[in-house]
């Protein structure tokens, strides 16, 4: 089975050894592997070299679009977790793009990793918009969720799916992060939690931004909307060592 990876900007395979700067494990070394394609196409999105493609109708505050040719590399399950297994890590994160869209191949690469490093921890970002297979959450050691708010520009019924929602909902496993502009954005996080009992432990909020300036600028008014809801922040701490860049 095949899997279609992000490349570097040296046309590698998004494959890379860094730290995790976001979320319920910030500051812990990972391996990560970049998938590419996405069924959302978030404005502000800040890998948009997974899916803007050339003659797509999708708007990006960049305005840059991307060729698939350029951008994507097909690798089999097995090369692709030969790669991730000679950068070793106490975890890997599987990201995009929007992992989902390759389930089936996940299986076996997880199988893969697992049988190459036993023990180690599987953790998975999804935009939260399709539901895990049953045989595929029992594989995944942490979910990261972030569902999309009315500023990303989507289409609500694709970004904001009830059923798929609900269904990462009844993970323990599962941890909701939303990408915020404004401290008002804690209460549509609020709003979207709610109806699916996501206790406010389980979910944080995190500047939407791609320079430290952008997300220093967000944080402290974040935090204090984030504490009046008992939701936690979430920096993005990869972007204040490294910047926005890829494979980092
Ligand atoms: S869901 Fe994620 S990868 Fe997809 S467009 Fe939005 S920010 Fe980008």
């Amino acid at each position: 089975m095949q899997i279609n990876l992000a490349r570097n900007d040296d046309g590698a395979p998004e494959i890379f050894r860094s730290i995790q700067g976001e979320g319920p494990m910030a500051g812990r070394e990972r391996t990560f592997i970049r998938l590419s394609g996405c069924n959302l196409h978030c404005r502000w999105c800040d890998t948009a070299y997974t899916w803007n493609w050339e003659g797509s109708p999708f708007a990006h505050e960049s305005g840059k679009k991307y060729r698939p040719a350029e951008e994507m590399d097909k690798l089999s399950v097995a090369e692709a977790a030969a790669r991730v297994l000679a950068l070793p890590a106490e975890g890997v994160v599987i990201t995009g793009g929007e992992p989902m869209l390759q389930r089936a191949a996940l299986l076996d690469l997880i199988q893969a990793l697992r049988v190459g490093a036993p023990g180690v921890r599987i953790e998975m970002e999804t935009n939260g918009s399709i539901a895990p297979s049953g045989a595929l959450a029992a594989m995944v050691d942490l979910f990261v969720v972030s569902p999309k708010l009315a500023h990303a520009g989507n289409d609500a019924a694709l970004a904001l799916n009830s059923e798929a929602l609900a269904a990462f909902a009844a993970l323990d496993q599962a941890h909701f992060k939303f990408v915020c502009q404004t401290p008002g954005d804690a209460a549509a996080a609020a709003a979207i939690a709610a109806p699916h009992n996501i206790a406010p432990a389980r979910l944080s909020l995190m500047p939407e931004g791609v320079s430290s300036a952008a997300i220093r600028a967000r944080l402290p008014a974040l935090a204090e909307a984030a504490r009046a809801y008992g939701f936690s922040v979430s920096d993005r701490l990869h972007i204040h060592q490294f910047g926005q860049k890829r494979g980092i």
